[in-house]
């Protein structure tokens, strides 16, 4: 997401990079927006697991749709939506808010922002989340997901200009640095004793670029706002992708709005990763990383 006040329709996207991670393979990791392979009729494979880096769906712009998921292949005739097991007991996640602000008052601020998004966000999916307090990870590389240490989604300011606080993981356009990224990991097992092929979310995070954090304002009031970014970027970590209607916050721009709330397109399609569409079992013998 990026700060532009003139509505552009450019086709940026901050989602997420286009490329797939296998669990174990690291010949294959880095190969561009890979989907299924095609061992999932055997059980070893399916056991083994597959990992897809987020947004594989992504579109390079941004769908006229209100709402816009993420799916991923099962099989050659079978497509799932993306998205995490919406009844697991919570997702706990943790924040590293060393580059959010320069003061001990401006940092708190910025964490009641993040509990405020993550509440929004919790509201319209009907999935729990849990806070465990600050983190110093920065999510970075493409192993993020085997680092996120006791919690399930970090959300963390980054600094590109400090070693400390840099990530690999925060996208540029032609401007530069955009205000913020995230991402998602997924998990994906085949078909085995009776049980059917699936595949969900099970990590996730956001990077936010601390060189803008003075270019919105705190909360969710009028303006661009920091309750905007967060809330977008958070709508990303549950599997949408942007969408071309400005009305909506996964709008991929921030812009002047009169308060920071999902609207209704992105309501309908959070309900669509949540709650409402139904559990995921996710099986123990898919080896997918725990709900922690
Ligand atoms: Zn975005």
């Amino acid at each position: 997401m990026n700060i532009n006040d003139t509505h552009s329709t450019s086709t940026t996207q901050d989602s997420s990079r286009p490329q797939a991670v296998t669990g174990a393979d690291a010949g294959e990791a880095r190969k561009p927006c890979r989907t299924l392979r095609t061992a999932l009729a055997a059980v070893a494979r399916t056991v083994a697991g597959l990992l897809t880096f987020g947004a594989m769906a992504a579109p390079a712009g941004a769908t006229t749709a209100s709402y816009a998921l993420s799916y991923q292949s099962l099989t050659s005739s079978s497509n799932v939506v993306m998205r995490w097991n919406p009844c697991q007991a919570s997702i706990a996640y943790r924040v590293n808010l060393a580059q959010a602000a320069s003061t001990s008052t401006g940092r708190a601020a910025a964490l009641k922002d993040v509990k405020g998004a993550i509440a929004r966000l919790s509201t319209a999916t009907g999935i729990h989340y849990r806070y465990l307090g600050t983190t110093t990870r920065i999510p970075t590389g493409v192993d993020w997901w085997r680092n996120t240490g006791d919690a399930e989604l970090i959300v963390a300011w980054v600094n590109q200009s400090s070693s400390a606080y840099r990530t690999s993981l925060l996208l540029r356009d032609s401007r530069g640095w955009l205000s913020g990224t995230a991402g998602w990991q997924s998990w994906r097992w085949g078909a085995f004793n009776g049980q059917p092929a699936g595949a969900a979310i099970v990590r996730g995070y956001v990077v936010l670029n601390a060189a803008q954090r003075s270019q919105y304002a705190a909360g969710f009031g009028a303006g661009r706002t920091r309750g905007e970014l967060l809330i977008h970027e958070l709508g990303h970590t549950v599997g949408l992708n942007h969408v071309s209607p400005t009305s909506q916050i996964m709008y991929p721009y921030m812009i002047k709005r009169s308060s920071a709330n999902y609207a209704s397109g992105d309501r309908a399609g959070l309900a669509k990763v949540g709650r409402p569409a139904g559990c995921i079992s996710i099986p123990a013998w898919s080896g997918a990383p725990k709900d922690l």
